[in-house]
């Protein structure tokens, strides 16, 4: 047997970053940006108004109060997104609204509520003129040319994952189309007599392919493009055909066939066709798994994961080796699932000292973080995954976790037991 470890690296040996690709930005969400971006422009592009006021020289209204207006002479209203020709001088103010650019000769800008404006619609007065109620100093209320981000600035380096606020920053630089690495294409061919396409009705002896679509659940939630290939028979020879079929992929997810029986033809395919290796993992549930590279006909090698066909088998084994290799093909560095110490609930046995990967619940009461089984823990029984929001581990060399004790759970959902 070998360790999750060692499984992991070998598979990791013929994991590479995919290349990138160029696409509207709004598709980049959730990619790797491959470029290093840097601002053609300053943002914002002028010194703009941070409220709607009055654009005035600080000087103008030195000392000015409720009791003691400065009154100005108003010379004119500029809005967002006009371009304005017009001057403050001393003795001066214009009309302004947020956003809009900031006149030649102002320093600063007096929000409506330091203004007498109000007053002055009631009374009928001239909007010719406006008492400034307030002394403010200079730049007040105004947001400087390059402030969010200076022209020529390396705004964002390739490398980091775009989440809403960075495509919003690419957004306000212009960039309409980004250079990402592209997500991978990930096949996943179901094996097995016994297995139907969801979409007919059940026959005797059948069972539906859940595999398939759990599977291509994961993929999607982890960034990467599910190809579902169908299902194969337990027959060599179509078998061979479907795997053949299916490598026009990043990697060839298989599941079933991999254990001891008379029927697990997998191996035999894999052996025959490609460089395959069958292990048995150091895990619980998970035990067999098959890990080989096939080689296309125009010499691309496509690494093939063979995972078990029992359900919670499958998402365990995939949550443990295909979410990495597909994260670290998309070119992200952070591949580690979230986890919390959680204080276990109830005692869990661990007898054949492999490391278990045991499907909980966990909850938060008073700053802690508590977990208690999702029930019988048998890997074909794929409703106690769906209650499950994560696995805790508990480490080969354990043989039993007691009530209260301390242990590290991988979290699938993480939002939900946050405070
Ligand atoms: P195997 O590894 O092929 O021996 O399969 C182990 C168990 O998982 C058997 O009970 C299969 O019927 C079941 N199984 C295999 N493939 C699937 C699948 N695609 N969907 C649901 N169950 C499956
Ligand atoms: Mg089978």
């Amino acid at each position: 047997m070998i360790s999750v470890e060692e499984a992991l690296s070998k598979i990791f040996d013929f994991i590479k970053v995919l290349e990138s690709e160029e696409k509207p930005l709004l598709e980049c969400l959730g990619q790797v940006l491959a470029e290093d971006v840097r601002a053609p422009f300053d943002v914002p592009p002028q010194d703009n108004s941070a409220m709607d006021g009055y654009a005035v020289q600080a000087k103008s209204i030195v000392g000015a109060s409720h009791e003691h207006p400065k009154v100005l002479r108003v010379v004119g209203e500029i809005a967002a997104g006009c371009v304005s020709e017009l001057k403050v001088e001393p003795g001066t103010a214009v009309r302004i609204m947020t956003g809009a650019f900031v006149p030649e000769g102002a320093d600063v800008v007096v929000p409506f509520e330091y203004t007498d404006e109000v007053d002055r619609k009631q009374r009928s007065a001239s909007s010719d003129e406006i008492g400034i109620l307030v002394d403010l100093p200079e730049t007040s209320n105004i947001r400087r040319r390059g402030e969010n981000i200076a022209k020529g600035e390396l705004v964002m380096k390739q490398g980091i994952l775009l989440r809403p606020a960075e495509i919003g920053v690419l957004a306000s630089l212009g960039k309409a189309v980004v250079s990402v690495i592209r997500r991978p294409v990930i096949g996943i061919l179901a094996t097995g007599n016994e297995i139907m396409e969801i979409n007919q009705p059940i026959l005797p002896g059948k069972i539906y392919n859940s595999n398939s679509y759990s599977l291509a659940a994961q993929v999607l939630r982890y960034g990467g493009i599910p190809k579902l290939l169908g299902i194969a028979p337990d027959d060599v020879k179509q078998l061979t055909l479907a795997v053949r079929h299916g490598l026009d992929c990043d990697i060839l997810i298989t599941s079933g066939g991999v254990s001891l029986g008379d029927y697990d033809v997998v191996k035999q395919v894999l052996a025959d066709e490609g460089n395959i290796s069958f292990w048995t993992v150091r895990m619980k549930p998970g035990k067999p798994l098959a890990f080989g590279v096939f080689k296309r006909d125009d010499g691309k090698k496509v690494p093939h994961l063979g995972l078990p066909g029992n359900p919670v088998s499958a998402m365990i084994s995939f949550e443990i080796f295909v979410r990495p290799a597909i994260l670290r093909m998309m070119g992200r560095s952070d591949l580690a699932m979230p986890t919390v110490t959680a204080i276990m609930e109830e005692p869990v046995e661990n007898d054949d000292a492999r490391r278990f990967f045991a499907r909980v619940v966990v909850t938060k009461r008073d700053g802690k973080y508590f977990a208690r089984l999702t029930g019988p823990q048998g890997s074909g029984i794929l409703s106690s995954m769906a209650r499950a929001n994560g696995l805790a581990v508990i480490p080969e060399n354990i043989r039993k976790v007691k009530s209260g004790s301390k242990v590290k759970v991988m979290m699938f959902d993480w939002d939900e037991i946050q405070d």
